[in-house]
């Protein structure tokens, strides 16, 4: 009998309102959001490894529009793309991750090269981009990014003077849309990978929780696999990721539990917004936030499909 395996994906904690989502944009998210969990259930289901499952899932969504991450990254003060992206793997608990790229187009897999071809578990900015193109990667031009929505919401950051954690006319954008999976193989080996813009009118090389290992990214065979969406600064001071599975495995808090008890608990105390991913090595998913919404889906080890958008679904 083939073991279970299960894939959850997010899209950020930064949701569309209601009352200004159109059917049609509904409708492309969500066929993204499944394009994506799909990608990731294929590899798993021809007994892939977890994530490979995670890295496939991700770049569908870094290649939409419609996230901040990839194609559709916010942009810095200085009208640029600089994408942070990591992976983990449960198996080997080794790690990879890139922060400030400008010129990648995934990211996501730049993260895991890092992981598997270097010494190294994180590399930035020049020497990142260095390290891709020596192993083949194509010089991504930052036109490929750009997207006009994305340069209006910096407009209006720029007249207000504000960084992208304040008011925005988009309300969709004035939050986060980072995007990330968790995946279990068939071979009981957890993965989690996550991928970024970061926020809008960033200044001075700013990283956020992406690129960290142990908070938005984190991933233990037999325990669980995180990735998380939210504000940067906080969820890097909470260590958020690593905090689920450090509550899993010294408290034997499930799944569930030990995500909203960092969500809902001390992250939103701090401050906090956003939210996060989650899978244990049942495949169990749980998608906490304490945002108004998460773009969201999961395959489940049941192999049902569940795409959602807000917190009430
Ligand atoms: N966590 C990301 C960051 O702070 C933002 C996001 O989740 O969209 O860079």
């Amino acid at each position: 009998m083939t073991k279970p395996f299960a894939i959850a994906i997010h899209g950020g904690a930064g949701t569309i309102l209601r009352e200004q989502m159109s059917e049609s944009l509904k409708q492309e998210i969500l066929d993204a959001l499944t394009r994506s969990v799909q990608a990731g259930a294929d590899i798993l289901g021809s007994g892939g490894d977890a994530l490979e499952a995670a890295v496939a899932a991700v770049k569908v969504m870094e290649d939409s529009p419609h996230f901040n991450a990839g194609k559709g990254s916010v942009l810095t003060h200085c009208e640029m793309v600089e994408m942070d992206a990591s992976v983990m793997h449960g198996a080997s608990m080794n790690a990879g991750a890139v922060a400030g790229v400008r010129h990648i187009r995934n990211p996501v897999e730049l993260a895991k090269d890092v992981m598997l071809d270097s010494d190294h578990v994180m590399l930035i900015g020049e020497g990142a981009e260095t390290f891709a193109f020596e192993r083949g990667y194509d010089y991504t031009e930052q036109d490929y990014f750009f997207t006009e929505r994305r340069y209006e919401q910096l407009q209006s950051m720029k007249q207000k003077g504000l960084f992208a954690l304040s008011e925005s006319k988009y309300p969709d954008d004035k939050k986060y849309g980072t995007v990330g999976a968790v995946a279990l193989d068939s071979h009981g080996n957890l993965a989690a990978a996550t991928s970024t813009g970061g926020v809008t009118n960033k200044k001075y090389g700013r990283v956020g929780d992406t690129a960290i290992i142990g908070a938005g990214t984190y991933a233990e065979n037999d325990n669980v696999a995180v990735s998380t969406t939210g504000m940067g600064e906080y969820f890097i001071r909470k260590t958020v990721a690593g905090d689920v599975a450090a509550r899993m495995r010294y408290l034997q808090e499930d799944v569930r539990t030990a995500s909203e008890s960092v969500i809902q608990g001390e992250l939103k105390d701090m401050g906090g917004e956003g939210g996060l991913i989650a899978i244990d090595a049942n495949g169990e998913v749980h998608f906490a936030m304490n945002s108004t919404g998460m773009y969201r889906a999961s395959i489940d080890v049941s192999g049902d499909l569940c795409v959602k958008i807000y917190a009430d679904e």
